[in-house]
């Protein structure tokens, strides 16, 4: 398996540190409004990164965090005249409704920074001692980067040129630095800020500190995969090496990964240029899973231009390989359960002594061998095992999902042009077992669930109306939600609210 690392801008061989192990650390969203679809593109990529090496049976420690204390979740905090925690806990569950509905799977751990402060002050104290840090006299506590001989490693920077180029720079508060490229690993607080104790001042920790201590917290000092969009290449993931290295005294991650940006117009996504859908608003139009399918169509390291003829596109692609599945299924419903339903001449496995050595070998599955299969039906397995191969070559290799999706499409084509009413049910089951994994991969639903019934929804919306009046916004909220999860689309009309199936 070979992974682009962005520490040696080369594909390596993927080696865990551990034999069968994957500890892996994502940069999560700093939650203080519902998450773009920018900040879902690292979401569903890296979900998949670890739903690939799930399959290949690897056991994979996922930690992801999020970011709970920040400027912008003090302000919108302060507008509203409520505790940062009230913000922060509030879009917290609102992500992790989107993250459902984007099927990215929970992470072993979500370690939330406020809930880590110890750790960081441990880590501060470890690196002052070590000669790595400073206070200033106002109690902000800083990163000498000069002490780090490979500050700049990631993002191959030199420490000289960035010195000069933020000499320019003057953050107010930030005089006591020695030198202009440091960064602050704990600060002062100011007036309506949470704070917490600490030697230096009573204060809040530095963004970057968080990462390298839950990191350190839940997966170790040194980590395989360390992931998240390629803006936080630096500074962030840079001053999390610097950190890291100094006070643990060992490598910290030894793959660095990075997505490309979503762009719209090509122009990054982003809160700051006002150009953004939040998942939540796209819920309303697509069904999610079109959104993840649209993310696996590039490479994730490519930028991605987010248009709805795209989105029309993963829509249609997605319904081919739905059809697809359903069609399996169906005909699995109706085959017999022993032997292909025809009575094609030449078998694949016949007699029980072949079925064991396949068996045994491992080279079947349990469909192949729960009955006999045509001549044709042999051929088409052999063909779907090399599709299968195919699929892993491309994961394989940095986790080229377009490819992958590419080779589940070959799959989708030859069961429509090989698997019908004549077929066997081993044959069968094996075409829609073989999809259904693959697509599992991806974080793929093939099965829709039964359309809920017409009644259902409308009480749901009155139910909804019901919340809206009441003021009860996260209940309706919530309802909108759960429709949206049912594939049904609301619109807010003058004359009522409209609603229509995905
Ligand atoms: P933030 O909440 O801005 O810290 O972002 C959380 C995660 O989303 C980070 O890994 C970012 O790199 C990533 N991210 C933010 N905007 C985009 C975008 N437009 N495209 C891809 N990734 C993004
Ligand atoms: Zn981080």
């Amino acid at each position: 398996m070979k992974i682009f690392n962005t520490l040696s801008r080369r594909k390596e061989e993927f080696v865990p540190l551990e034999p069968g192990k994957v500890k892996m650390y994502v940069c999560g969203p700093t939650v203080y409004n519902y998450i773009h679809i920018g900040n879902a593109r690292p979401m569903i990529i890296f979900d998949t990164v670890r739903r690939y090496f799930e399959y290949k049976g690897y056991d994979v420690n996922y930690v992801s965090n999020f970011t709970d204390v920040d400027d912008k979740i003090i302000n919108k905090a302060n507008e509203e005249g409520v505790d940062a925690s009230v913000i922060s806990e509030r879009f917290i569950a609102e992500c992790k409704k989107d993250m459902a509905g984007l099927n990215v799977k929970p992470a072993t751990t979500h370690p939330q920074a406020t809930q880590e402060i110890p750790g960081m002050l441990d880590m501060i104290s470890t690196l002052i001692e070590k000669g790595h840090a400073y206070a200033a006299e106002d109690g902000t506590v800083y990163f000498r980067t000069s002490s780090f001989k490979e500050y700049g490693k990631l993002s191959h920077k030199n420490l000289d040129e960035l010195q000069s180029g933020f000499r320019e720079i003057k953050v107010t508060g930030e005089e006591g630095k020695e030198s202009a490229a440091d960064f602050v690993l704990w600060k002062p607080k100011k007036e309506g800020e949470p704070y917490w104790d600490s030697p230096w001042c009573q204060g809040r920790p530095g963004w970057h500190i968080e990462c390298s201590v839950m990191a350190k917290r839940y997966l170790g000092d040194e980590i395989d995969i360390h992931a998240g969009g390629e803006d936080l290449i630096f500074p962030h993931h840079e001053n999390e090496i610097a950190q890291s290295e100094c006070a643990n005294g060992k490598p910290f991650a030894k793959y660095w990964m990075h997505n490309g940006f979503l762009n719209i117009d090509n122009k990054k996504m982003s809160k700051s240029l006002n150009n953004f859908f939040t998942v939540r608003e796209i819920s309303e139009k697509y069904d999610l899973q079109v959104l993840r399918f649209f993310m696996l169509s590039a490479h994730y390291r490519s930028p991605l231009n987010f248009s709805a003829e795209l989105m029309e596109a993963s829509r249609n692609g997605l319904e081919r390989i739905r059809t697809a599945a359903e069609k399996l299924r169906e005909l699995e419903g109706r085959a017999k359960d022993q032997g292909s339903g025809n009575t094609g001449t030449g078998t694949a496995a016949s007699g029980d002594g072949a079925m064991l050595e396949a068996e045994a070998a491992g080279a079947m599955t349990k469909a192949e061998t729960a009955g006999a299969m045509t001549e044709a039906e042999t051929a088409g397995v052999t063909q779907a095992k090399e599709l299968v191969a195919k699929f892993e070559a491309a994961m394989d290799d940095d986790f080229n999902t377009a490819d992958a999706v590419s080779a589940i499409f070959e799959l989708v084509k030859l069961s429509n042009s090989t698997a019908d009413e004549n077929s066997s049910k081993a044959y069968v089951t094996y075409l829609k077992e073989t999809i259904e994994k693959l697509c599992g991969v991806m974080g793929i639903v093939t099965e829709v669930k039964a359309e809920a019934l017409d009644e259902e929804i409308e009480a749901l919306i009155q139910a909804r109306q019901q919340a809206r009046k009441e003021k009860n916004y996260a209940l309706a909220d919530e309802i909108r939600g759960r429709l949206s999860g049912m594939g049904i689309i609301l619109e807010d009309t003058r004359e009522g609210v409209k609603w229509k199936r995905a």
